[in-house]
């Protein structure tokens, strides 16, 4: 068995095990199962992408994508979650942050003892992060960050927030600097915490900053650097989004292609329907492709290449093929699909983040055609 089989086969018993017996029911409570997440730093999964000697499990962004597949193929918000920490929060850290910052907050992060989340969104900045209105103003030792931001997975879970603040409000994206900035700090606390659609045992909740004083060496890479870095960080990120598509829309078909050999229509299997049959086909082959332009984009990105038109391309696929499949999905399981018994239901509503998270399809195809256009 090959070094990748070895791992993915450590994933799936884990997530046979450990995360598909709760599903619903964390769904249901919309509970982040933090007991999941120790095991997983235990097994090496919270720092898959950084050297052995910072903790991590010296990985490439290819099995990377190869165990979000996994473990989304059983519950997204898992992989979501475990994206948010790996490829946003914690990777934005190893790669921007000094020495001192990666030795500090990597080897704890890596082993599960602190989770990361990530803060780019806000009210008024989605789609245009430069829009940032959050703000860092230097007074003598420290930074003091004012504002808001909304949408942050594993918000009110993490030890760890990565956070963009405008440390120049003339300069304009590139008056925008990035923060470490510790959860326990008085100067900031977890707001809303969102009722979701899907993904409900993913944490997603607002964080809010009322004079919250940071020490200077908080700040993440250079200043007024925090914009394009977090631009390179989402270029990485979206190969995440990719693979969690691809795992839950294989997840979604795995389902159906059980479902329909044993349910009887008609005297018949479901199965013998050419329609049935049509769907499956067409089902498993955008399925290959959408991971084979994820595992492209992953390897342009551990090959150390320019790869924000590839993780574009998977993104934008991979989450437009696995809402398809999961739909699919919902159809071929009739009305059991429409019930929660039956895990497509649940597939079908967690599947819609992948079309909007880490940029939407919109903004994927803006970013695609930039790079043609040049
Ligand atoms: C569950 C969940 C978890 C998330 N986790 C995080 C996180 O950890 N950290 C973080 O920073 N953010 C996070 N986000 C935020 C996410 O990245 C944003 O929701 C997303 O980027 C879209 O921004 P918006 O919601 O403001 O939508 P808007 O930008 O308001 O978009 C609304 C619509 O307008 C379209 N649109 C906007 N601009 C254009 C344009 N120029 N051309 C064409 N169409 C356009 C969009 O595509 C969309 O269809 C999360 C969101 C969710 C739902």
């Amino acid at each position: 068995m090959g070094e990748r089989a070895a791992i993915l086969s450590v994933v799936r018993d884990f997530a046979d095990a450990e995360i598909r017996p709760h599903v619903m029911e964390w769904d249901e409570a919309q509970h982040f199962p933090s007991e999941v997440f120790r095991k997983l730093g235990d097994l090496g999964f919270l720092g898959v992408l950084f050297p052995e000697e910072y903790g991590g499990a010296g990985l490439t962004y290819g099995d990377y994508a190869a165990i979000v597949e996994e473990i989304a193929a059983v519950d997204g918000s898992i992989a979501l979650s475990l994206a948010a920490h790996n490829s946003l929060g914690s990777n934005h850290i190893f790669q921007f942050g000094s020495e001192s910052q990666r030795r500090r907050y990597i080897p704890k992060l890596a082993a599960g003892e602190w989770l990361a989340a990530w803060g780019l969104t806000e009210a008024e900045a989605g789609s245009d992060a430069s829009g940032t209105k959050t703000t860092a103003v230097r007074d003598g030792d420290e930074w003091v960050l004012n504002g808001s931001k909304n949408f942050i997975t594993n918000a009110s879970v993490a030890k760890v927030a990565v956070l963009m603040a405008v440390t120049d409000r003339g300069a304009g994206k590139h008056g925008i600097s990035a923060f470490i900035v510790d959860l326990e700090n008085p100067g900031i606390r977890v707001g809303k915490k969102e009722n979701k659609l899907g993904m409900r045992a993913s944490d997603t909740c607002t964080l809010v900053m009322e004079d919250c004083r940071v020490p200077s060496d908080a700040l993440l890479g250079k200043e007024g650097s925090g914009f394009i870095d977090s631009m390179k960080i989402l270029d990485g990120g979206r190969i995440s989004i990719a693979a969690l598509s691809v795992g839950i829309a294989r997840g979604a078909y795995e389902a159906s292609l059980r479902y329909a050999k044993e349910r009887r229509q008609f005297g018949r299997p479901i199965a013998e329907f050419e329609a049935i049959q049509f769907y499956l086909a067409d089902m498993a082959t955008e399925i290959d492709a959408a991971r084979m332009l994820t595992m492209r984009a992953a390897s342009v990105k551990d090959a150390g290449e320019e790869v924000t038109r590839y993780s574009a391309q998977a993104k934008l696929y991979a989450s437009e093929v696995a809402v398809r499949a999961t739909e699919r999905a919902v159809q071929i399981h009739g009305g059991y699909g429409f019930i929660k018994d039956y895990p497509v239901e649940k597939f079908y509503r967690d599947v819609k983040l992948c079309t909007i998270g880490e940029g939407t399809s919109e903004i994927q195809r803006l970013v695609i055609a930039r790079s043609l256009l040049g």
